[in-house]
């Protein structure tokens, strides 16, 4: 029997790329999509050429998450062609091939297989330097499949996000396990949503706890601070959110021997560059989380 047909064409495809990428994580929620579009943006801000392939057959949210909902595929004969939200930035996600973003899609793994299959084998992403792959959360048969299917085309690595609460922590740990038996490097762990930080005059509003009544930071607390305590307005509030006292993800990777990449803080500015479809790395808005993601890329 000769070599499978549709893993030569994946093989062909993947000739062009330098760098693959996987982006896990043990749960949905943590920001595994928020990290791959980032870490998207900042390496094509660093001049790479980087395509961004999303394959959460049941919840893909990059479309949504680069304001790129209702945008179909077009189809050349070289091959399907990515959406380009910059010059040297390419998407690809399940979510241009549904038809209805409201509908659940209740696939069983074959079907979901074959797609991936599809996308590597159909979508034309010509010289890349990165391919990031956001995958479905867990460790189901979509990993296994695009493992299998990238495996002899060389893969870099994977990044697993995580939050710091212990259920999260529990499923890094069975992510790492699963990349250590399908031979994927593991290139570190990301702890996102790792506290709470802003700008103390960011904070809208300040509740008096014994008389439940609330004011207007903007107005009330801009001119307290001002006239009692100036040095407030440049400084920057940090919460824990997430009880880490069990060290998080840092000690975590440790124990299991994986690098650790860094935290992430939840920042409103991040979640407002996703939910906007952009970058968190330009602007005069750029948020504390971009410090910290620079930080992680410039690591990785
Ligand atoms: P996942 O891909 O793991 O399911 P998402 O990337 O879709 O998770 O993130 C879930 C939600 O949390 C999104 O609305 C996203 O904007 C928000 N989010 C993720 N990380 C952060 C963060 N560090 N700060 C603020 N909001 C975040």
């Amino acid at each position: 029997k000769g070599p499978d047909p549709d893993l030569v064409a994946i093989a062909e495809r993947m000739a062009t790329v330098k760098h693959k990428i996987l982006v896990l994580s043990g749960k949905g929620g943590v920001g595994k999509s928020t990290f791959s579009a980032q870490l998207a943006f900042a390496l094509a801000a660093m001049d790479f050429q980087v395509g961004l392939l999303d394959i959460d057959i049941c919840g893909p949210s990059i479309p949504k998450m680069l304001g790129l909902e209702g945008q179909e595929i077009h189809q050349s004969n070289l091959g399907w062609s990515p959406v380009y939200v910059e010059s040297n930035l390419g998407v690809m996600s399940i979510g241009f091939m549904l038809p209805h973003p409201d509908e659940a899609v209740v696939w069983r793994g074959p079907r979901k297989n074959s797609l991936i299959k599809q996308f590597l084998k159909d979508v034309y992403w010509g010289e890349l330097d990165f391919l990031v792959v956001d995958a479905p959360p867990g460790t189901s048969d979509e990993h296994i499949s695009i493992v299998q299917y990238l495996d002899a085309t060389g893969i870099d690595g994977a990044i697993i996000v995580t939050t710091p609460q212990q259920v999260s922590l529990i499923d890094v740990r069975k992510e790492v396990s699963f990349c250590k038996k399908v031979g994927v490097k593991v290139l570190g762990v990301v702890e996102n949503m790792s506290g709470l930080s802003q700008p103390v005059m960011d904070f809208k509003f300040l509740r008096i706890t014994e008389t439940g009544e609330q004011r207007d930071a903007t107005e009330w607390v801009t001119e307290y601070v001002r006239e009692k305590a100036p040095e407030l307005l440049n400084m920057i509030a940090f919460s824990e959110v997430f009880d880490s006292s069990g060290g998080g993800a840092e000690k975590m990777s440790k124990e299991m021997g994986v690098p650790f990449l860094g935290k992430i803080p939840l920042d409103p500015k991040l979640c407002k560059a996703a939910e906007d479809g952009r970058s968190c790395f330009t602007g005069p808005n750029c948020g504390l989380s971009a410090a910290a993601l620079k930080r992680i890329i410039e690591k990785y």
